[in-house]
Formats: structure tokens, C-alpha cells, sequence
């Protein structure tokens, strides 16, 4: 059930009959892992926490870097020094006290990760490296998890969601997993704000279906956002029945 406050602090997506009341409850009763409190993970955080998802589980290493501030949104001066994970909870317990917030400050090896996944509906990947991403894939294929996969870096961004519970659905690996250019990052590459704004809001409103239910997610589809000509793409991606990971010989 949910409360007259809940009602009220919720009312305007309620409002909309793809989530209605049920949908509401779906997110009161969802669990969804963000991987990254960087400049995807904060708008990712920020909405899922204020969209009333029950409960949010956070994973960072990092500390809060006064450079971070630029487009990491959900951290501010005050916490510059102070861990990622800790900066996020003071911020989303005051954005809404409602949501249970789960702490994962170390990095994470392959036992932690596959609990990490295991003990959730859903995956954001906001991370910034290959190799986060190719490791919170894995797990999430192992664990039949769908996972919200974004990136962006100068300024260009992409954006899928990967849901092994579909037959049909590529995983990350089957996308990326036969070696791509050098890995940028942004601290070497740059990165404008806005547009990982942009791609963690996608994801936030990807992660928001798939818990509650609505609308078609971006399933077999790479989303490409071109921030210099303001242009959206989208490309076609298929299931690679060869993939190492999610490919018959280790599904
Ligand atoms: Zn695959």
C-alpha cells in the first residue's frame, strides 16, 4: 500500500496510467544497483531516488574530487575529499528518506560483484572503464539481471539496456567485447556536463520502465548521441551466438 505522503510526493507520475498505482508499487518494491556515483551515476541516483524506487545500492571506490564537480551533479564543495557512496547517501536521504539505501564503498572483485547483482533487480552501469564494464556484464548475464548500460566521453554519448531474460537480447559483450580503440577516459578525454546528464537521465528512465513495467525499454538498440550537431542515432544490435559470455557454450 501506500501512504496519503506517498501519494502526494509521487502524484504527478502516478498520474500517468502506464504507472499508475501499480507501477508505483513496483518501484516501492524494486531494487536496483548503480555501479559508478560519477557524472552518469548522479542524475541516475538523484531521479531513481526521488521516483521512489525502495531501494538504491550504492558502489564507489572513489573519493570526491574537486574536478568531479563540474558534471557530477550529485556532489557539491562541501563534500569534496569524502567518499562517493557517502556524499551520495547525505544527498538522497534528503532528496527522499523513504528509500533504503545500501553502501558499497570498496571496489568490487567478482564474488562481490555476482552478490551485489544477485541481491537486485536491476543493474545501472555509470562506470568509466572497460573493465568495470565488461566484469558487472558478466555478472549480470550470470544472474539473469537486465542491465542499463551507459557512457559518454567528450562529447559523445551511447546507451543500451542488456536483458538476459529475453532470448533475443544482446549482452554488452556481444557489443563491445571484440576490441574497440584505445579506452579514453574523461579525465584524459573531457567530457561536457550536459551530456552525461542527458545519458544518465536516459538511463534513470530506462531503469524506471523496466522496474514499473511500461513502455518498451532500448532492448536491441544502441542509442548514439552526437552533442556537437544535436543529433540522435540508432543502430540495430544483435545477439552475437558466438558471445564468450552470454553465447550457448557458457549460458
Ligand atoms: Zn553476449
Amino acid at each position: 500500500m501506500l501512504s496519503d505522503e506517498e501519494l502526494l510526493r509521487y502524484s504527478r507520475q502516478v498520474l500517468l496510467s502506464q504507472v499508475d498505482i501499480d507501477g508505483q508499487l513496483k518501484l516501492k518494491a524494486s531494487r536496483a544497483l548503480i555501479v559508478g556515483l560519477g557524472g552518469l551515476g548522479s542524475p541516475v541516483a538523484l531521479y531513481l531516488a526521488a521516483a521512489g524506487v525502495g531501494e538504491l545500492h550504492l558502489a564507489d571506490f572513489d573519493s570526491v574530487d574537486l574536478t568531479n564537480l563540474q558534471r557530477q551533479v550529485l556532489h557539491d564543495t562541501a563534500s569534496v575529499g569524502m567518499s562517493k557512496v557517502d556524499s551520495a547517501l547525505q544527498r538522497l536521504a534528503a532528496i527522499n528518506p523513504q528509500v533504503k539505501l545500501v553502501a558499497h564503498r570498496q571496489a568490487l572483485d567478482e564474488d562481490c560483484l555476482a552478490a551485489a547483482v544477485a541481491a537486485v533487480d536491476l543493474v545501472l552501469d555509470c562506470s568509466d572503464n572497460f573493465g568495470t564494464r565488461e566484469a558487472v556484464n558478466a555478472a549480470c548475464v550470470a544472474a539473469g539481471k537486465p542491465l542499463v548500460s551507459g557512457a559518454a566521453i567528450r562529447l559523445e554519448g551511447q546507451l543500451s539496456v542488456f536483458d538476459p531474460r529475453r532470448p533475443e537480447s544482446p549482452c554488452y559483450h556481444c557489443l563491445y567485447g571484440h576490441g574497440s580503440e584505445a579506452e579514453l577516459t574523461c579525465s584524459e578525454a573531457g567530457v561536457v556536463g550536459p551530456l552525461v546528464g542527458l545519458v544518465g537521465s536516459l538511463q534513470a528512465l530506462e531503469g524506471l520502465k523496466l522496474l514499473a513495467g511500461f513502455g518498451e525499454p532500448l532492448v536491441g538498440r544502441l542509442l548514439l548521441v552526437d552533442a556537437l550537431g544535436t543529433r540522435f542515432r540508432e543502430l540495430r544490435v544483435k545477439r552475437d551466438p558466438g558471445c564468450s559470455v552470454c553465447g550457448p557454450a557458457h549460458g
